[in-house]
C-alpha cells in the first residue's frame, strides 16, 4: 500500500487553499511518485468550524511502476501518476519535507487556520471517512483510528488532524474528479480574466462536465471570489476531459494545475431516513406537507413537514428561483427533502427536492346557478344558504362546487441554482444520469417548471454573496 499523506485546514477565508499546498507537497517530494490521482475529500460541511468549504487533500506516494498517466502540470512539468506501485517506508525526512511545506504555506495568522498532516502507511478504516463526512468527529476519535500508523503533526490546536486522517481513509464508493487551475504569484488577488462564454460553453462541449455556469445569476461558478491562488477548477465524471476542457477556456492562462479525484457531488454527507433529525447533519427525509408555504422576513420560503415529527422545510434566499417551487407546494403533498438540519430553530436547509406526488388543491366553493333562472346565485353568510337575487329561489351550502386549482408544480426532482448548491450534493444532471443509465429509466425526468440552473458560489474558494443574510447553504464560511 502506498504512503498516505493527508493534510487539512491550511487555508482561510483570506487566501491560500490546501489544493494549492498539494501542488507544492507533490514538488517537494520528487523522490517519490504519486499513486492514483490527488484526492480532494470534503468533509461534513454542517460543522459550525469548518474553514471553507471543509476540504482536506490526501496525496499517495510509492515508487510507480507500469504505466502512468498525467495528473497536472507543475512551472512547465507534467505531474505524473502511478496505478501500480512498490511500497516505501514512511520516514522522518519525509515528515519534515512535508511540514516544511505547511509552514511555508498556512495561513497561520486566521485563528480559525489549524493545520494538521498525517503520513501513514496504510489507509485507516473507511468508517473515520463515514463519520467525518456525515457527523462531528473528535479529535481523540481521529487519532484512535490511527495510531501505530505513521507521523501526525499538529500546529496551534491541530484540530485539521481529524481531517487529515479522515481523508485518508476515503474508498470511493462514488467519485467525481475535479480539475484545478492556479494563477501566476503575480496576478494573486487581482480579477480572474476567463471569458464567461467559454464557460457557458463546458456544458454542451463537455457533456460529463457539471457546476460551471449559474445561468439564474448570469455567472460564472467555476472562478473562486476570494483572494487565493486558485484561477478555476472544473467538475466532471470524466477526468480525461477535464484538462482539455481547461484549455478550451483561454483567457488567463494557468501557472499549474492538478486533476483530483474527490466526492464532490456524490450525496455522500446525507443520512438517509435517519430515525432523528439531528442538528450538524444533512438527512434525506420522505413526508407530507402539512401546511400553506409561507415566505418570511429577508425572503426565506418555510413550509411544515410531517415525517417522525413535525419539521420545518427551508428555502433560504440565495436559492432564488427554487424558493418558487417550495412556495407552490400544498398541504397533502408527498415530497422527499434533502437538506441540512438546523439546531435553532430547528428545521431542514432544502438541498434538494423530489416532489413524489401532488394533493388535489380544492379551490374556494364557486357559488352554485339559481336551478329556476339559470342566474349565479349569491352567498347570505357562511353557514347560510345561498339565494337567487332575481326570484327568490334557495339552495343549501352543500350544493356549492368546488373546482380543483390546476397545480404550477409537476412530479420530479428540484434543485437550487448552482450558485447556490453545496460542494457534496449531487447535481441533478447527474443523479438523473446515473439513474438512466442503472436502469434505463430515471424514473422522473426534469420537469420543465424545473429551473435547470447549471455550480455554485460554494465552489471550492468562494466566499458567500455579500447579499446573503444567512450562511446556512454556503460552505466557504
Ligand atoms: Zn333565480
Amino acid at each position: 500500500m502506498p504512503l498516505h499523506l493527508g493534510v487539512d485546514d491550511t487555508d482561510s477565508v483570506r487566501g491560500m487553499c490546501t489544493t494549492y499546498l498539494a501542488t507544492e507537497l507533490v514538488r517537494a517530494l520528487p523522490e517519490l511518485d504519486l499513486v492514483g490521482f490527488p484526492r480532494l475529500v470534503r468533509l461534513n460541511p454542517n460543522i459550525p468550524w469548518k474553514t471553507r468549504g471543509n476540504g482536506a487533500v490526501c496525496l499517495r506516494f510509492a515508487r510507480g511502476h507500469g504505466p502512468r498517466f498525467q495528473v497536472g502540470d507543475i512551472d512547465g512539468q507534467p505531474a505524473w501518476a502511478y496505478r501500480r506501485s512498490k511500497p516505501v517506508e514512511a520516514s522522518g525526512a519525509m515528515a519534515e519535507a512535508v511540514s516544511a511545506v505547511v509552514e511555508r504555506w498556512s495561513r497561520f495568522d486566521d485563528p480559525m487556520t489549524n493545520p494538521a498532516i498525517v503520513l501513514l502507511s496504510a489507509s485507516p478504516s473507511p468508517g473515520l471517512y463515514w463519520r467525518a463526512v456525515r457527523e462531528i468527529v473528535a479529535k481523540g476519535e481521529a487519532l484512535a483510528a490511527i495510531e501505530g500508523l505513521g507521523f501526525t503533526r499538529e500546529w496551534k490546536n491541530g484540530r485539521g488532524v481529524i481531517g487529515a486522517a479522515a481523508a485518508t481513509a476515503w474508498r470511493p464508493r462514488d467519485r467525481t474528479y475535479e480539475v484545478i487551475a492556479y494563477r501566476h504569484p503575480s496576478r494573486w488577488g487581482t480579477p480572474r480574466e476567463i471569458p464567461a462564454t467559454a464557460v457557458r460553453g463546458l456544458d454542451p462541449r463537455f457533456p460529463s462536465t457539471f457546476n460551471n455556469y449559474d445561468e439564474e445569476a448570469d455567472r460564472s461558478v467555476i472562478t473562486p471570489r476570494t483572494p487565493c491562488p486558485v484561477l478555476c477548477g472544473i467538475r466532471g465524471d470524466d477526468p480525461s476531459v477535464l484538462p482539455d476542457a481547461l484549455r478550451s477556456l483561454g483567457g488567463e492562462l494557468p501557472e499549474r494545475w492538478l486533476l483530483f479525484e474527490t466526492n464532490q457531488g456524490t450525496d455522500d454527507h446525507v443520512v438517509r431516513n435517519p430515525r432523528a433529525a439531528r442538528p450538524w447533519t444533512s438527512v434525506e427525509i420522505a413526508g407530507t406537507v402539512v401546511g400553506e408555504p409561507r415566505t418570511i422576513p429577508g425572503g426565506h420560503v418555510v413550509v411544515p413537514l410531517r415525517w417522525r415529527q413535525t419539521l420545518d422545510v427551508v428555502a433560504y434566499e440565495p436559492s432564488k428561483g427554487f424558493r418558487n417551487i417550495v412556495r407552490a407546494l400544498a398541504p397533502g403533498d408527498a415530497v422527499r427533502a434533502i437538506g441540512a438540519v438546523r439546531e435553532v430553530p430547528r428545521s431542514l436547509n432544502l438541498e434538494k427536492l423530489e416532489v413524489l406526488g401532488l394533493a388535489p388543491v380544492l379551490e374556494k366553493p364557486e357559488n352554485p346557478s339559481c336551478m329556476r333562472c339559470g342566474k349565479r346565485m349569491k352567498s347570505t353568510g357562511a353557514a347560510a344558504p345561498f339565494r337567487c337575487l332575481r326570484c327568490g329561489t334557495r339552495r343549501p351550502r352543500s350544493d356549492a362546487a368546488f373546482v380543483r386549482r390546476p397545480r404550477a408544480l409537476a412530479v420530479g426532482w428540484y434543485e437550487p441554482p448552482v450558485g447556490s448548491r453545496r460542494h457534496l450534493s449531487m447535481p441533478l444532471k447527474r443523479l438523473l444520469r446515473r439513474g438512466r443509465e442503472r436502469k434505463g429509466v430515471v424514473g422522473r425526468t426534469p420537469n420543465r417548471a424545473s429551473p435547470s440552473f447549471s455550480r455554485g458560489a460554494d465552489s471550492f474558494c468562494l466566499l458567500p454573496l455579500s447579499a446573503n443574510p444567512r450562511a446556512d447553504i454556503k460552505e466557504d464560511l
